[in-house]
């Protein structure tokens, strides 16, 4: 089997060539390592293999693993549906909060931003492939929140996120990132300094890098296949 290290190489490597096929700096893409179900030693391993932000969506398997690796220089991103009793603990601990979706959340995860803390780092979820079954706001949707959480002090707006339908259409992937490019550049257009689009996971983010990631999402590649 591959060791963490490999396959971050290798993730590397896939990142370099689609950024140079979309005449992108790579520098540009951050890599965001999606350790849900992996035990803190995947973590480290990661970390000794040079990567510092990791991903999780359940809060409280986060909150075990972000305590325990306490000492270490990891930037935590919370990239699950955001439930309203767990926004006090994603306030706390994290760095950003990429599945925002609703006005009364942004408001419990300022109300909760401590103090001596940055503002949180948010991204508002799009639906872009209108399943009726998974997170985010429908398009069209996200300007008249991007303006409730502009108004909220412990919150900084970066941009949008989303996770389309899982299809090996390369032109199908291409049509849903570039939706969110489209909408993220309304809201530019609108008076938001926006910077961030989170898309792109493990079977799709060389798509998501040709329409612009910046955040790319990537669990599988890294760490292997989930078995929880
Ligand atoms: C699990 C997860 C990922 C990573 O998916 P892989 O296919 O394992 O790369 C990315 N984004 C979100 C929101 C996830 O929950």
């Amino acid at each position: 089997m591959a060791s963490i290290a490999d396959n971050l190489q290798a993730v590397r490597a896939r990142i370099e060539r689609a950024a140079r096929a979309a005449q992108r700096d790579p520098g540009d893409i951050l890599l965001l390592a999606v350790s849900k179900t992996f035990p803190p030693a995947h973590i480290e391993a990661a970390l000794a293999a040079g990567q510092k932000a990791f991903g999780e969506n359940h809060v409280q398997e986060a909150v075990e693993k972000i305590t325990v690796l306490d000492a270490l220089p990891l930037e935590w991103h919370f990239i699950g549906p955001i439930q309203s009793n767990k926004t006090r603990l994603i306030a706390q601990h994290f760095a950003w909060a990429h599945g925002v979706e609703r006005v009364k959340i942004a408001e419990r995860l300022n109300a909760a931003r401590p103090e001596g803390m940055a503002p949180l780092d948010v991204c508002i979820e799009v639906n872009v492939s209108g399943e009726a079954t998974k997170s985010g706001v429908a398009p069209g949707e996200e300007a008249r929140l991007a303006d409730e959480i502009a108004r909220l002090p412990r919150l900084k707006l970066r941009g949008l996120m989303a996770i389309p339908e899982p299809t090996s259409d390369a032109m199908l992937q291409r049509r849903r990132f570039a939706l969110l490019r489209e909408l993220k550049e309304r809201l530019r257009a609108r008076g938001h300094a926006l910077d961030t689009l989170s898309m792109g996971m493990s079977d799709d983010f060389e798509a998501a890098i040709m329409e612009g990631a910046t955040i790319i999402r990537v669990g599988t590649a890294i760490f292997g296949p989930r078995t929880k």
